[in-house]
């Protein structure tokens, strides 16, 4: 299907790894100009030569931190009129809510709310009156049914989903052809998924490929996601085709989710 975006440009946060990394690679194989970011910038730049070499598109690589002032106004120094922004960020730690303080709880909201709320004031306007835009916050399937040991992500990013809902329902959006849409993964095999495996097997005693096949069992696909089902996901929500969906919470979870709606 031809997504009918080449030629766009892109700004995508937290993508040298991961599910932003892939989310790039899918823009990027549909013919998309990417400004990419992460914070380590050996790893950064070493993902946009590997994308501009396998799709042959436009990468630049902006090195820093997405939560920080100085962070975001680089990105959008960098491409200060983005078609399309997907927005992301490392998740908070895994924790016993007795153990968060104030300063957590701030670091919590910062990475996984207001940090993709600025980004989108930031972008916002410029899509409404270019006709066209796609804003895509990558959250977590935790926003829909919570998971107990990560309450700063559960909390921080359910603030991130009520502003969501309302600023896409808010006159002159979806009406200018610009829509906003959370896309919530399950669970994907990236590092992070890896890491947090790693640090329950740590605390449990327990060996991490043991703590994986239970948690597989859970999952009627009996496996976690690859990167590139989420890439390639996220790509079709930043389509031509997808300009009547907006507002969603749009879960990516091999059915983990057991509602019926
Ligand atoms: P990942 O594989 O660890 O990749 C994280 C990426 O984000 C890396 O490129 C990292 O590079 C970058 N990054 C982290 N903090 C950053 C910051 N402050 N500023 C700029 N870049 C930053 O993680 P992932 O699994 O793709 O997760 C992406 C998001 O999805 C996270 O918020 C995670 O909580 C959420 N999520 C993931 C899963 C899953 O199963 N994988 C499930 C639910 C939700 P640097 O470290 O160099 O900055």
């Amino acid at each position: 299907m031809d997504l009918g975006i080449a030629g766009k440009t892109a700004i995508v946060c937290a993508a040298s790894k991961g599910l932003g990394k892939a989310c790039a690679v899918s823009l990027a194989r549909n013919g998309v100009t990417l400004v990419i970011n992460a914070r380590t910038k050996e790893t950064l730049e070493a993902t946009a030569e590997e994308i501009r070499k396998s799709t042959g598109v436009k990468v630049t690589a902006i090195a820093g931190d997405v939560t920080t002032d100085a962070g975001r106004e680089a990105l959008l120094k960098a491409c200060p009129a983005p078609d399309i922004l997907i927005n992301n960020a490392g998740g908070p730690p895994p924790g016993d809510f007795h153990d968060w303080g104030r300063e957590q709880w701030i670091g919590a909201v910062e990475s996984n709310m207001l940090t993709p709320i600025l980004l989108i004031k930031a972008v916002i306007d410029g899509m409404v009156a270019r006709k066209f835009g796609r804003i895509v916050n990558i959250t977590s399937s935790a926003v829909k049914a919570p998971i107990d040991v990560l309450g700063l992500s559960n909390g921080a990013r359910s603030g991130l989903t009520g502003f969501v809902a309302g600023l896409a329902r808010a006159p002159g959006f979806a009406n200018s052809n610009v829509t906003v849409n959370n896309v919530l993964p399950g669970a994907f095999d990236t590092d992070r998924f890896r890491g947090v495996l790693a640090g329950q097997a740590k605390k449990s005693g327990k060996p991490a490929q043991e703590l994986f096949e239970a948690r597989m069992k859970h999952i009627p696909a009996g496996r976690p996601g690859e990167p590139n089902e989420f890439g390639e996901f996220c790509a079709f929500v930043c389509s031509q085709q997808a300009a009547y969906i907006t507002g969603q919470n749009l879960l990516i979870d091999g059915g983990a989710y057991p509602g019926t709606y």
